[in-house]
């Protein structure tokens, strides 16, 4: 017996980095799995082969995570493919890091809809499934500067804590129907959003945690598996760090 076994899961940016590590190991879980991908086209269907070829049920879907008619027109294809959404990973997100005072409209706007506008609606569209099942798990990819801030990230740390914020709400609010929903705080994981970075802040970075390196995708995939399945049953409306100390 496998963790997700006979779950479907939907992971919103899962062509690439923790996204594409959280899809890997719901395979490996046993669960189907669902995800999106806004331009990564081809690695998407590389992913789908991949996991396929091990003996996996996957789908990708080309959707954009920010756009609220989109959101349910995914939710629409995942139930008609596979019937139901049992877990709902909202992972996708982007930065736009600059100073505040550099800051434009459009870099605020960008971030906040992809990062926390795109969790609004993608649990608005799996929860009338959810609620009809009268089961569901809701996991949100948050950040350790969600809780700490970040100067030059005013926006993607606002983006972030707001995902706290709501995730507590949801789990208050659907709760009593068997619905749980809990934020993944990261902290330095290294994938392509984190290798832009200047060496010798990464360097610092790494010196900075206890437990001296940086994260991998699957020290975060791990916990997401964890949330999605009935191991975490009695747990809903935390916030749990993957940072390897970087923030207590
Ligand atoms: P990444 O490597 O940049 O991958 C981002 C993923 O999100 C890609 O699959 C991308 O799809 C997808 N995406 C972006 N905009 C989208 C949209 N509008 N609709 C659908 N999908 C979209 O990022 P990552 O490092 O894996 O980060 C994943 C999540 O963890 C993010 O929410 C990030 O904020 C959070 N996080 C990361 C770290 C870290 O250190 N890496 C730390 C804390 C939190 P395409 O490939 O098609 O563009």
């Amino acid at each position: 017996m496998k963790l997700l076994d006979g779950k479907v899961v939907l992971i919103t940016g899962a062509s690439r980095g923790i996204g594409k590590s959280i899809a890997e190991e719901c395979v490996n879980q046993g669960a189907t799995v669902a995800f999106s991908y806004l331009s990564s086209e081809e690695r998407a269907k590389a992913l789908e082969a991949e996991l396929s070829a091990n003996g996996g049920t996957v789908k990708g879907f080309k959707s954009d995570a920010s756009q609220f008619d989109q959101a349910q027109e995914l939710v629409d294809q995942v139930i008609e493919a596979f019937g139901t959404v049992d877990v709902l990973i909202n992972n996708a997100g982007i930065t736009r890091d600059t100073l505040l005072m550099r800051m434009s409209e459009q870099q605020w706007d960008e971030v906040m809809n992809t990062n926390l506008k795109s969790a609004f609606n993608l649990t608005k569209a799996v929860q009338r499934p959810m609620l009809k099942a009268r089961k569901g798990s809701i996991i949100n990819m948050s950040s350790v500067v969600g809780v700490s801030g970040n100067a030059g990230q005013a926006n993607y740390a606002a983006s972030k804590a707001g995902m706290i914020g709501f995730s507590k709400s949801v789990a208050q609010e659907l709760g009593s129907r068997n619905i749980r929903c809990n934020a993944i705080a990261p902290g330095f994981i290294e994938t392509e959003m984190t290798e832009s970075l200047d060496q010798k802040v990464v360097d610092e970075w790494r010196a900075s945690i206890p437990l001296k390196r940086g994260g991998q995708p699957k020290d975060v995939a791990d916990l997401a598996v964890f949330l999605g399945s009935d191991m975490s049953a009695y747990i809903t409306g935390q916030t749990i760090n993957v940072c390897g100390g970087m923030l207590m």
